[in-house]
């Protein structure tokens, strides 16, 4: 579906883009050091803005500020129905600027604008559904042993959380961590992508404007290897919320270990998509295309692989063909753009020498043409590589790009085999009007979530992850909640006048 967006609203909101200031304890200021760094327009190559480059003292300040306001604030002993008002202002707050953050997201990371809208959406849901999840879920068990002890568990906020984010669908990323680590009543410390900083400036600002108390919630730019690794390093911090690539959590999990904090990881994929010789064909093909050129291919869910059965390859590549070529590359904030340039130079060269590499693995590629009037942007056209074999480089590894590769299968048990033979394990989706075959294969292939003839649709409530290379933890519904942002804690009553041993009586 596209979405009108007005020129004159979009040429407004680009044109008011300030430079970013780090957020902390309710203020917005520049870093410590004073230096900054330069944020990138992809679809031009010309600077945005400046953002203030925060560092390990001002990872120091900010986690100070967040301690203080969980230690002595309001927020985590707030009454449940008052903190969620907090949460659902900010929301309201959302979705009174939901068309100024779409247009700001695809200025800054060249996400075609029609599809920020639903992820500016969904960013208000995350909130939403967290104040529902807490208000009904976030209560504990009750353990009765006869008439002499009960034990009762409640849950614990943990106190300041670190969540370090990616720059593919930074809003939503980071709300959709923000939310529950908020609504548990945690205060957060968030390290944003330093690639796509302007939704976190973005998110400091609802927040302030929503009125929550000073030091809740704060936010530090600046790159991985300072501010993201000080976060993870802080002794203050209780856990690390990651996204990001896998060598990235690989990392974190090493450097957090020295503080003993608890992590969580969303990682990247490579997953399959597997077409049957049955399945509904036009269907899975809008999916195929869909899961892979949407967001510009930087989607940790794409079904990179797709996996064709031998009786319908010629006609499923044949249509393929049709589409690629007709996928329309543009300007992000033209409604009608499908595919947007990558977020950087330096991602674009990575992803083209994969291209390169698929020719010398022996691949026949096809591509989409860039149009001449696009190609100051980091622009890799739609590509698909035929005759893939899944050993090949280009199979295994993630290309994070709107590229896909197509590999050809003739027996499930071949197709569940090539599927699982992969380090990652993040999604995965089976096309098929057998019955027994779909759920038969998505038991059997390594993934976190599988989806039967349907695209990557989300339900907030399930567990959101991956197994393998891709993840430790679940993200999502009563998940986040239960097993991530909050302890377990068990208070053990005795009910009646049991035997205690009585030692030197
Ligand atoms: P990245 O790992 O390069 O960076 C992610 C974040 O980590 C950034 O904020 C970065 O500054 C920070 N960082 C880098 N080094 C760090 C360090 N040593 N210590 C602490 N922080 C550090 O990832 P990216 O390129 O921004 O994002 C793309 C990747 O994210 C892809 O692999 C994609 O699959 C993955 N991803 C996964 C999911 C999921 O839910 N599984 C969702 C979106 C993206």
């Amino acid at each position: 579906m596209t979405v009108k967006v007005s020129e004159k609203l979009i040429s407004e909101v680009t044109a008011s883009v300030e430079d970013i200031q780090l957020y902390i304890n309710g203020e917005f200021i520049s870093s410590e050091s004073g230096s900054s760094f330069q944020n990138i327009n992809p679809f031009t190559n010309e600077k945005i803005n400046q953002v203030a480059e925060g560092r390990a003292e001002d990872i120091k300040k900010a986690v100070a500020a967040a301690k203080d306001a969980f230690e002595k604030g309001p927020w985590s002993s707030m009454k449940i129905s008052e903190r969620m008002k907090y949460i659902n202002r900010i929301a309201d707050v959302i979705d009174e600027e939901i068309e100024k953050i779409a247009i700001l997201e695809a200025f800054d990371t060249g996400l075609p604008v029609s599809q920020t809208r639903n992820m500016t959406a969904r960013s208000a849901e995350n909130f939403r559904f967290y104040a529902r999840m807490v208000e009904s879920r976030l209560h504990g068990d009750a353990y009765q042993a006869d008439d002499d002890f009960i034990n009762y568990t409640i849950y614990k906020p943990l106190g300041v959380v670190g969540l370090i984010t990616p720059w593919n669908a930074p809003f939503m990323l980071e709300t959709w961590k923000v939310a529950p680590a908020l609504a548990t009543g945690n205060t957060v410390v968030l390290k944003p992508a330093e690639l796509s900083p302007i939704s976190a400036h973005i998110l400091a600002k609802v927040i302030d404007k929503a009125g929550l108390p000073k030091g809740v919630f704060n936010v530090v730019h600046g790159y991985g290897e300072s501010a993201g690794a000080a976060l993870v390093a802080h002794p203050d911090v209780e856990a690390i919320s990651f996204t990001g690539e896998t060598s990235t959590g690989t990392e974190i999990i090493k450097n957090a270990a020295d503080s003993l904090k608890k992590t969580s990881m969303e990682l990247g994929g490579k997953s399959p998509l597997i077409i049957f010789e049955d399945a509904d064909f036009e269907r899975a093909l809008d999916a195929a295309v869909w899961g892979i050129f949407s967001f510009n291919g930087e989607r940790c869910t794409a079904n990179s692989r797709v996996f064709v059965h031998k009786k319908i390859k010629e006609r499923f590549v044949a249509a393929l063909k049709e589409r690629v070529a007709n996928i329309k590359m543009g300007d992000p904030m033209d409604p009608a753009t499908e595919l947007g340039p990558l977020i950087e130079k330096e991602h674009y060269s990575k992803v083209a020498s994969y291209i390169e590499l698929a020719k010398e693995e022996g691949c026949e590629v096809i591509q989409g043409t860039v149009p001449d009037e696009v190609r100051a942007g980091n622009f890799v056209p739609p590509t698909v590589f035929l005759n893939a074999k899944n050993e090949m480089k280009v199979c295994q590894e993630e290309i994070f790009g709107p590229v896909m590769a197509v590999i050809e299968f003739e027996t499930e048990e071949e197709a569940i085999q090539t599927a699982n033979d992969v380090k990652y394990g993040l999604a995965g989706y089976v096309w098929t009007n057998d019955l027994k075959r779909g759920h038969r294969v998505a038991q059997a292939v390594d993934a976190g979530m599988i989806w039967i003839n349907s695209q990557n649709v989300r339900d907030l409530r399930i567990p959101f992850g991956g197994m393998k290379k891709s993840g430790i933890g679940r993200e999502g519904g009563h998940y986040a909640m239960l097993e991530f942002y909050t302890e377990p804690k068990v208070i053990h009553v005795a009910l009646g006048d049991h035997h205690i041993p009585q030692f030197g009586k």
